[in-house]
């Protein structure tokens, strides 16, 4: 069973989730996020003393101010029956495959609590180990202000190699501690901005696909709430790699804010469109090289300034003239496969990437008559607010002390990588973006990839 909400201490606070459930008119499925200097103490009324607790955590050193992070979670954690996860070894590392999630899932059986210490991938494997385990109550408590997919129901996990976005569950509770937070490295913290600029284009991709009928659903709800303090996350960028706690702590807030529209859209489109399918196929292709990439939120931050600059051509296509091509499934699989075939000879990552990017193959093909007369002026109309100026996107990664070029992330793929990432990204998924649209107007070519980085290039981003 799971506790009465926290009372929350006079230095930390909640976001007021009724409000906003109110406002969207839509239930979230997260009790209370707690924010802020000491936030980590309401744990201590969230768990009920003598609970079975499992402690989730990857192998990475994480500290609280000058203590052990783990130590101070389980000093708040009243009771014999507490057991620590750790999973991956002592590099940190963890990924979301199956491996690790069927270990996770077997370790935490039998208890009642699962706390989740961690970032990204830890929640996502948080989230996916309560859903497989019926009653367990989940609090997530959010090392970095890494990435937005700590306050939300889905979890990015990998499917045959492939990064896959996949229905689990909302986290009970989110704790997001000013003084664990500042103590995670700066450019983890500030791989949060980058993800964040996501919301300058990836609003636009799905309001595209659902004027095209290639989305079933939109809310224009989700992605106010999704956008509501960008521009005060683009001023408060600089601070954030200072470690200041105010700056830091109301980034993990529009983290909170970003997440939970993705939870009550029911997908991760309000925050995740073409510059998110580039992010993972460079992740992708650098796994299976064996090596590490670099952090999430930084790769989306340096991928959306050339999502930008692709919206940019294509708004210039809208307004003149656009000529649609509807290639054959037989086509389209040959591409789909030849462009993972490098990456995966065994085909069974162009064969997962296939069976998503042929439904959205067919669903453009069956509405061949209505995309041929659609109205491209009004498409404009609608996306133009949505996008974000193209020039600040790079400005705000640079005045966070972020990469804003390819080159810059850490370790940094290869220019030809990167080509490819770009070129190939509208294969991997059955979610429609500005690159498909480029895609089947014959403008997204080699030459138009080169052509399109050229442009980022110009605007402080590309290579
Ligand atoms: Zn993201």
């Amino acid at each position: 069973m799971a506790a009465s909400p926290p009372r929350t201490s006079h230095l930390s606070r909640q976001l007021d989730l009724a409000q906003l459930a109110a406002e969207l008119q839509a239930p979230i499925g997260l009790r209370a996020v707690v924010l802020g200097t000491d936030a980590l103490d309401d744990l201590t009324g969230l768990v009920p003393a003598g609970a079975s607790v499992a402690v989730l955590t990857d192998g990475v050193a994480k500290r609280r101010g000058e203590r052990d992070l783990l130590q101070e979670v389980e000093r708040r954690l009243r009771g014999p029956a507490v057991t620590t996860v750790v999973l991956g070894g002592p590099s940190g590392r963890v990924h979301a495959d199956k491996a690790t999630l069927t270990d996770a899932t077997q370790r935490c059986a039998g208890v009642s609590w699962i706390v989740t210490v961690g970032s990204g991938t830890l929640a996502d494997i948080g989230k996916a180990v309560s859903t497989r385990l019926d009653d367990v109550s989940h609090v997530v408590v959010q090392t970095a202000t890494s990435v937005n997919g700590f306050a939300d129901d889905q979890s990015v996990l990998l499917v045959d190699g492939v990064k896959r976005t996949t229905r689990t569950r909302w986290p009970d509770f989110l704790i997001a501690d000013a003084d664990v937070l500042t103590g995670a490295p700066a450019a983890l913290n500030v791989a949060g901005v980058g993800d964040l600029l996501a919301m300058f284009t990836a609003p636009a991709d799905w309001r595209l696909a659902h004027m095209l009928g290639m989305a079933d659903s939109y809310s224009a709800g989700a992605v106010a709430l999704a956008r509501r303090h960008g521009p005060e996350v683009l001023s408060l960028a600089p601070r954030v790699a200072q470690g200041d706690p105010v700056a830091v702590t109301k980034v993990a807030e529009v983290l909170a804010y970003s997440g939970i529209s993705m939870g009550v859209a029911g997908t991760t489109a309000p925050a995740s469109g073409m510059e998110h399918t580039v992010s993972h196929l460079v992740e992708m292709a650098m796994n299976r090289q064996g090596r590490d990439s670099a952090f999430h939120g930084a790769q989306v931050g340096v991928s959306t300034v050339v999502a930008s600059a692709l919206w940019s051509r294509v708004r210039k296509l809208l307004t003149a003239k656009v000529r649609l091509d509807f290639p054959s499934e037989g086509t389209m699989e040959e591409r789909v496969r030849d462009a993972f075939a490098d990456l995966d000879p065994s085909g069974a990552m162009g064969g997962e990437c296939w069976r998503l990017y042929s439904r959205k193959l067919r669903r453009w093909s069956a509405n061949r008559r209505a995309l041929e007369k659609a109205d491209w002026r009004a498409v404009d109309q609608e996306v133009a607010p949505l996008l974000g100026g193209r020039e600040e996107l790079a400005e705000a990664l640079v005045a966070a002390g972020a990469p804003a070029r390819f080159s810059e992330l850490d370790p940094a793929p290869s220019p030809d990588l990167v080509r490819w990432a770009l070129a190939s990204c509208h294969l991997m998924r059955d979610r429609f973006t500005v690159a498909d649209l480029a895609f089947f107007a014959g403008a997204w070519g080699p030459g138009d990839v080169d052509s399109v980085l050229g442009e980022a290039a110009s605007l402080g981003g590309g290579l």
